[in-house]
């Protein structure tokens, strides 16, 4: 087992992390593992039982310092000067990708907590970063995952679990708070330097490469947003340490895809006032970049900085819209497009439609209405927008059914599918979550076996709001 990893991050100085040993869960086993991604990076010679007792933190690759990271954040707006990684422990970097297992025992940054997590939010995370990586969108990974009998208290008794992930980047707005909070502004300069390398390397040679290294982090987080509100992706907690510095998603907790649109679906239950509601995701995402322009402007003038802020509005918009003509088979934008869309999504919230079978089964529309009106609660509204999209795509050139099915999912992990992974699991039976890797690694093609997944959900477990604890 010759592989070798290195600790870039502990090149900083120790204001940074602490070192930490992995506290292993007890009767552990492996419950999937993701053979293409070990591959990719390069684990493949381990075998199952390597990828368990390394997933379970009781075995370190060769040349691994365990840490965690510190960092602070802005947690519903209100600003918690250090969080860190309270139960995630980061073992070793390969070719640029840093492993991190989550839920391996208590840090340094624990806090009160227990540095664990359970089975069922583990389950979650495990299989929607590779939904997400499947969409086609950026994200951080998981490699494995195992459970256990170790019994952790979440108002009642579950069992552990464990998560190794994997990211390029685990550095979150979050991060630069910490040190500009604490007026560490050497240490902030630092992390700069730091990122600017890891995630944009190709900047790291120019005089304004912060301002410059901001600016791409705006257009790729606008760029972002506008794919998970493509594909109707609610994250749920975005609170600034739950933002990566490198456009990727990141985090997951609480969070949906959606069931029937609704623009004012708030999927995490403590949520009260709609902070991180579906539509006010774009507006989180500028609030979180300003609070990093906010650390940056020891270094950029703050009018350079905002006048890189204003580029978000344009690029997040021209993305959405671009992605929402790509899903509608439009070959080419125009003028009247926007109230078109505009239009469907009201109807769709009014007639309590399933996104993401809606835009499937448009994928195949060809003059007959029926399949699509079936899936309205009132007929009339659909036929007269359906007749006002047939005259748009009597613009088009060609036909487009092949595009649109390679941007319109058959599959995405609703809640109720991951709760119908998570009750068998935890009668042992993980075949589900094997299933269900399947199709968020494919969710453009057809699984058959997994058909009842492709339908609407069922009405009683349609939009519900997930806790976020976990
Ligand atoms: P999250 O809501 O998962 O993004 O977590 C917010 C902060 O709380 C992070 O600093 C986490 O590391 C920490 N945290 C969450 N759950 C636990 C836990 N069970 N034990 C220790 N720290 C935790
Ligand atoms: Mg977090």
């Amino acid at each position: 087992m010759n592989i070798k990893v290195t600790n870039p991050y502990l090149k900083l100085s120790e204001e940074f992390y602490n070192l930490e040993t992995t506290q292993p869960l007890k009767n552990a086993y492996l419950i999937d593992l993701n053979l293409e991604l070990s591959e990719e990076i390069g684990l493949n010679s381990l075998s199952d039982s390597d990828f368990l007792k390394l997933t379970n933190g009781e075995f370190l690759l060769d040349g691994a310092k365990p840490f965690a990271s510190v960092y602070a954040g802005h947690q519903f707006g209100h600003f918690v000067p250090q969080l860190g990684d309270g139960r995630a422990i980061n073992i070793g970097t390969i070719d640029g990708w840093h492993l991190q297992l989550k839920g391996s025992g208590i840090t340094k940054y624990s806090r009160d907590g227990d540095g664990r997590a359970v089975l069922r939010s583990s389950i979650r995370e495990y299989l929607v970063s590779e939904a997400m990586h499947g969409l086609g969108i950026d994200t951080t990974r998981a490699i494995s995952i195992v459970g256990s009998k170790h019994r952790v208290y979440r108002g009642e008794w579950e069992s552990g679990a464990v998560v190794l992930r994997a990211s390029k980047s685990w550095i979150r707005v979050g991060t630069f708070e910490y040190f500009y909070h604490k007026g560490m502004y050497k240490e902030l300069a630092k992390l700069i330097e730091y990122t600017i390398l890891e995630s944009y390397s190709h900047l790291s040679n120019r005089e304004d490469k912060i301002a410059l290294f901001f600016q791409e982090l705006v257009a790729k987080s606008a760029m972002l947003v506008a794919s998970w509100q493509a594909v109707g992706f609610n994250h749920g907690v975005l609170n600034t340490d739950n933002f990566s510095i490198a456009g990727l998603s990141i985090d997951y907790g609480p969070f949906a895809f959606f069931d029937d649109y609704n623009r004012n679906y708030i999927c995490n239950y403590t949520d009260r006032g709609g902070r991180y509601s579906f539509k006010n995701q774009p507006n989180i995402f500028k609030w979180n970049l300003s609070a990093l322009a906010l650390t940056l402007s020891k270094f950029v003038d703050i009018s350079i900085l905002k006048e890189i802020i204003e580029e978000f509005d344009t690029i997040y918009l021209d993305r959405y819209l671009d992605l929402i003509s790509k899903k509608l088979g439009l070959e080419h934008r125009e003028k009247d497009d926007y109230s078109l869309i505009e239009e469907l999504l009201s109807l769709m919230e009014t007639l309590e439609i399933d996104y993401t079978l809606f835009f499937r089964t448009l994928s195949y529309y060809n003059k007959d209405q029926e399949p699509l009106l079936k899936l309205a609660l009132y007929h009339n509204p659909l036929k007269d927008w359906l007749n006002r999209y047939s005259k748009r795509l009597e613009l088009n050139s060609r036909d487009t059914k092949s595009d649109m099915l390679q941007i319109n999912p058959k599959y995405v992990l609703k809640n109720y599918m991951l709760q119908d992974a998570i009750d068998l699991a935890q009668r042992g039976d993980f075949s589900l979550v094997k299933d269900l890797l399947k199709i968020a690694k494919n969710p453009y093609i057809e699984h058959e076996k997994l058909d009842r997944y492709s339908k609407s959900t069922p009405q009683e477990y349609k939009n519900r709001k997930l806790s976020c604890s976990s």
